[in-house]
């Protein structure tokens, strides 16, 4: 047992040593509040980015077994971070709320196999293009008249909400759009006989077929599109610079080319500085 005059001076010795953790504590933290919040409000590139993605979309973004995501885009996005000196920290989103959680600021950054268009461009900033792909349409593997977008006036069009996809077929003459929450979904529409054709990125419906995960859909005809895939991130932030210049340092020194190989065994095209925008 201590006597009294001991732990009174304890207590008081904790006090004081109490108060010298709350002023150093306090003192720096409240001037760094704005570096805390890492919605992209920050002046300065932070070290960690959060990076939404929608991750139904493989072989671009995929759940991996035993957690965790992968795909193209994930070995690209962490090979960009390592190159540039930031680490990655994924945030999983349904593909329609990546752009508002952007605007918000509620992310850094993200990486969904997304489009670079000019609607997009105005409320987001986008790297320069990763990947060149574009719409494919997809029918039952029986069907011989649809070749062409035209071919689809009026027929039953399955859609990922929120894409490019999605846009395509709201433009077609008497067709019924039915729109579903990631593109896997519209394809089983497809596969199922409750839809006539699905719109959706070439890449990602060809890869469902190869991997066996839609029976009896083929791809027809040509692209019907030619679409760049970019980075998206909040308007003006300051994060855009270290995110070019490290996906220019990955496309220089063969790390792309490599992971491009790993995910569709074949060499990358040519891609351009900058996304042609209608
Ligand atoms: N590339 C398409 C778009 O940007 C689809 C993206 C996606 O579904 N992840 O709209």
């Amino acid at each position: 047992m201590f006597k009294f005059t001991r732990s009174r001076f304890l207590r008081q010795f904790v006090i004081g040593l109490v108060c010298v953790f709350m002023v150093a504590a306090c003192g720096p933290s409240a001037e760094e509040a704005p570096e805390a919040t890492e919605g992209g409000t920050s002046e300065a590139a932070a070290t960690t980015l959060t990076v939404a993605t929608e991750p139904a979309f493989p072989p671009f973004e995929a759940q991996a077994e035993g957690g965790g995501y992968e795909g193209f885009d994930i070995d690209l996005m962490n090979a960009i971070g390592e190159a540039a000196g930031f680490t990655v920290e994924f945030q999983a989103l349904p593909f329609d709320g990546i752009i508002p959680a952007l605007q918000a600021g509620t992310v850094d950054a993200a990486i969904s196999a997304m489009t670079i268009t000019a609607e997009r461009a105005q409320t987001v900033d986008f790297s320069r293009p990763y990947f060149k792909a574009g719409l494919a349409i997809a029918v039952p593997e029986a069907n011989t008249d649809v070749t062409s977008l035209e071919d689809l006036a009026g027929k039953r069009i399955a859609v990922q909400i929120g894409t490019t996809g999605a846009g395509q077929a709201a433009e077609i003459e008497g067709a019924t759009v039915s729109t579903f929450d990631s593109a896997p979904l519209a394809l089983q529409e497809l596969a199922n006989g409750n839809a006539d054709a699905v719109i959706n990125d070439a890449p990602v419906t060809l890869y469902a077929i190869q991997t066996g995960n839609i029976g009896g859909v083929k791809v027809v005809g040509e692209l019907v599109t030619e679409e760049f895939y970019g980075i998206a991130l909040p308007k003006d932030s300051p994060n855009l610079e270290t995110i070019n210049s490290g996906l220019a340092t990955i496309l220089e020194d063969g790390t792309y080319e490599e992971i491009y190989q790993k995910w569709f065994g074949e060499a990358p095209p040519e891609l351009p500085e900058e996304a042609p925008l209608e």
